[in-house]
């Protein structure tokens, strides 16, 4: 089973995708994780992404899609995979479709964590994250047992640079501008669904698992 998360930065894909991904034993690839273990490993594709990320910007396509493709081609991808943050553009949907085809296979769900953007500014605004071993938290729903310190380390936990408000709304920006066609070309598809992603994280959760069957 191969599913596409899709949803605005801040929605809660990514919690999602990882309860998805224990639940149905498939793994877990985030694009954004990928790009920011690279960056602390000081990897050159952690120096080109860096510039983009910071700036609330896409990284290329070229690069991503070949990361992306890599990735997929692990033995573990082989029963299928959860993918989010990724596609995050046309031609990534296309660049990983026609990857597919080649195969014989294709995504089977699509599935949208709508969450309107007055919500994800609010919600975005309590990230925390640790520079150090990269746990993260939020001041009102996961907050540290201490306060402004990691539970897993000691370190004090920052805004991460693309947590930033300005920042923010440059992400939504760019997500309804280049992101948000995707609903239409997966509906296309016939394999687009959609779940309100305001609701709690449990309940969020039972709804994808009823469209997954
Ligand atoms: P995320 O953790 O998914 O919110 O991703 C963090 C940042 O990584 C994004 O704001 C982009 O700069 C970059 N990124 C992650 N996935 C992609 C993608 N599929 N295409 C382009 N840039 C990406």
């Amino acid at each position: 089973m191969k599913i596409v998360m899709l949803g605005a930065p801040g929605a809660g894909k990514g919690t999602q995708a990882e309860r998805l991904a224990s639940e149905y034993g498939l793994p877990h690839i985030s694009t954004g994780d990928i790009f920011r273990k690279n960056i602390k490993e000081g990897t050159e594709l952690g120096k080109e992404a860096k510039s983009f990320m910071d700036a609330g910007r896409l990284v290329p396509d070229e690069l991503t899609v070949r990361i992306l493709l890599d990735r997929v081609a692990d033995d573990d991808c082989k029963k299928g995979y959860i993918l989010d943050g990724f596609p995050r553009t046309i031609p990534q949907a296309e660049a990983l479709d026609s990857e597919l085809e080649k195969l014989g296979e294709k995504i089977d769900f699509a599935i949208d964590v709508d969450v309107p953007d007055e919500n994800i500014i609010k919600r975005m605004s309590g990230r925390r994250a640790c520079p150090r071993c990269g746990a993260t938290y939020h001041m009102q729903h996961v907050p540290p047992k201490k306060d402004g310190v990691c539970d897993e380390c000691g370190t004090e936990l920052v805004i991460r640079d693309d947590d930033k408000p300005e920042t923010v709304k440059n992400r939504l920006a760019v997500y309804h501008e280049q992101t948000q066609p995707l609903v239409e070309y997966y509906r296309k598809k016939g394999v687009y669904h959609t779940v309100d992603g305001t609701a709690d994280v449990g309940a969020v959760f039972d709804s994808i698992r009823s469209i997954l069957g």
